[in-house]
C-alpha cells in the first residue's frame, strides 16, 4: 500500500499517497506535493466545470457530441485511403453511423454492436479501423490480443486495453468512453482444444470471459500506467457502454469450417443450386457466427460482436492500386519525399507491375509493398540529395537487379 499522506509530508503525493519514485513527477510546496497524474485528472474535473459548453479540446478531438457523418460520407472517406474491400466498407461506415448515432441521440433505445472484421492478414483490418477514428476524430487503440491473459498470469490484463484508449485522450475520461478500439488477432485468443472442459488456457478462453465483460459495457477500473509495474496506481473507472470495439483477425483455416458447413447445408433441398454459386476460392466471404463458435470463439464473445464483416484477399490489379490510388498512396510518398530535396521522380512503365508482382511472388502482401519500393529506392534515397540532377528516373532493369539484390532475404521471410 501506498503511504499515507499526512499534512506537510512532501515526499507523497497528498491526493493518492503514492511516493515520488512511484509516479512521473511530484510537484512539492512548502507542506504538500501532487502527482502528476492528479493534476491531470483535477484539471480534467475542473475543466468540465468550469467550461462545460467546451466541445473542442486542444488537440483537435471532439469533446461532447461529435459531428454525425453519414454513411456513405464515412465510405467516401475510406474510400480515399482503402483500397476495394467494398462490403466492409459499408458495413463499417453502417455501423459507425449506428453507433454515434446511438451516443448522440438514443441511448437506451438502440443497442452497441461492436465489429468483427475477418480477412487474410494485410488485407486493410487495422488500416480501416484507423482511417474510420481519423475521420471521426475520437480517441482511438490498437491493441493486440496475443498479449493478453488472464489476471494473474503473465501478460497483460484485459483492461490494459483502455489504458491504451486513455492515453490518446490525453486521460480525459469523457473523451475516451467515446472512443474507438481495434483488438488485433482476436482469433488468437480462440479455444485451441474443442473440448471445453480443458479451460484455463492462459490465451484462450479465460481471456475471452474476461474480454466479455469489456466488450458489453461495464464499469471498468483501468491502471492508468498500464500493465502491473506499478501496483500502487489508482485505478480510473471507464465506462465501455460506448466505446466501439472494431475486432479484426486472419482465422487462419477457417475456410474448412465455412467449407464444412455449406457442404452440411447444400446436402438437401435446393443443394445443387447453392453448389453452383458458392466462389470456393474466397471462401471467407461466407463467414457466418457458426464458423466463429466451431474456430473457437465462445457464444457469448461472438454475440458481442454483431456485425461480422469480411475481407477479400487483394489480388494484382487491387495492390497495384494500393502503390499509387490512395490519398497517402506509396509512390505518392516517395514523389514527395524526394520533391522535398527538389528532386522529380519518374518511374518507368512496367516497375509498378514488377513491384506487385514481386509481392505476389514473396506472398508479401500489401504489407511488402513497402519493402520492395524501400529496395528499389535506397540508392537513390541515398545519392539524389547529394547530387546535382533534378530528377530521379527508376528503370525496370534498376528494380529487378535490387530486388534479385534483396531476394535472399526474402526468400527466408515469405517465399514457400
Ligand atoms: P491487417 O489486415 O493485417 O490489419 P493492415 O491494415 O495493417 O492489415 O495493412 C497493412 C498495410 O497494407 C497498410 O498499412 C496499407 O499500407 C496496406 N493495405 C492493406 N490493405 C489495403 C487496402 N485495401 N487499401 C490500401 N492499402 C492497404
Amino acid at each position: 500500500m501506498a503511504k499515507k499522506a499526512n499534512n506537510g509530508d512532501t515526499e507523497h503525493c497528498c491526493f493518492c499517497g503514492r511516493g515520488s519514485d512511484e509516479v512521473a513527477l511530484l510537484i512539492t510546496g512548502d507542506h504538500a506535493a501532487i502527482c502528476s497524474d492528479c493534476i491531470q485528472i483535477a484539471y480534467e474535473s475542473a475543466r468540465s466545470v468550469l467550461n462545460p459548453e467546451e466541445h473542442i479540446r486542444s488537440n483537435g478531438k471532439i469533446k461532447g457530441k461529435s459531428k454525425l457523418y453519414k454513411p456513405a460520407e464515412i465510405k467516401a472517406f475510406l474510400d480515399e485511403y482503402v483500397i476495394g474491400q467494398d462490403e466492409a466498407k459499408k458495413c463499417l461506415s453502417v455501423a459507425v453511423y449506428n453507433h454515434y448515432k446511438r451516443i448522440n441521440v438514443k441511448e437506451d433505445l438502440i443497442e452497441k454492436s461492436n465489429i468483427l472484421i475477418v480477412g487474410p492478414t494485410g488485407t486493410g483490418k487495422t488500416l480501416l479501423a484507423r482511417t474510420i477514428a481519423r475521420m471521426l476524430n475520437v480517441p482511438f487503440a490498437i491493441v493486440d490480443a496475443t498479449v493478453l491473459t488472464e489476471a494473474g498470469y503473465v501478460g497483460e490484463d484485459v483492461e490494459s486495453i483502455l489504458t491504451r484508449l486513455l492515453q490518446d485522450a490525453d486521460y480525459n475520461v469523457e473523451l475516451a468512453e467515446k472512443g474507438i478500439v481495434f483488438i488485433d488477432e482476436i482469433d488468437k485468443i480462440a479455444r485451441k482444444s474443442d473440448n471445453p472442459s480443458i479451460t484455463r488456457d492462459v490465451s484462450g478462453e479465460g481471456v475471452q470471459q474476461a474480454l466479455l465483460k469489456i466488450l458489453e459495457g461495464s464499469i471498468v477500473n483501468v491502471p492508468p500506467q498500464g500493465g502491473r509495474k506499478h501496483p500502487e496506481q489508482k485505478m480510473i473507472a471507464v465506462n465501455t457502454e460506448n466505446i466501439l470495439f472494431i475486432c479484426g483477425g486472419a482465422f487462419e483455416g477457417i475456410e474448412r469450417n465455412i467449407a464444412q458447413r455449406l457442404n452440411t447445408q447444400v446436402i438437401g433441398y435446393g443443394a445443387r443450386e447453392k453448389h453452383n454459386t458458392i466462389d470456393t476460392d474466397n471462401l471467407i466471404q461466407y463467414v457466418a457466427p457458426q464458423d466463429l463458435r466451431s474456430y473457437g470463439l465462445i457464444p457469448e464473445i461472438i454475440g458481442r460482436m454483431p456485425i461480422l464483416t469480411h475481407l477479400d484477399p487483394l489480388d494484382r490489379p487491387t495492390l497495384l492500386a494500393i502503390l499509387t490510388r490512395p490519398k497517402n498512396a506509396l509512390i505518392k510518398q516517395y514523389e514527395e519525399i524526394f520533391a522535398l530535396d527538389g528532386i522529380k521522380l519518374e518511374i518507368e512503365p512496367g516497375v509498378l507491375e514488377f513491384i506487385v508482382d514481386t509481392a505476389i511472388e514473396y506472398k508479401l502482401g500489401a504489407r511488402g509493398l513497402r519493402t520492395i519500393c524501400e529496395a528499389i529506392m535506397m540508392d537513390e534515397m541515398f545519392d539524389a540529395p547529394t547530387r546535382k540532377e533534378k530528377t530521379v528516373v527508376i528503370t525496370l532493369d534498376m528494380a529487378k537487379q535490387r530486388v534479385a539484390h534483396f531476394a535472399g532475404k526474402m526468400m527466408g521471410a515469405g517465399k514457400e
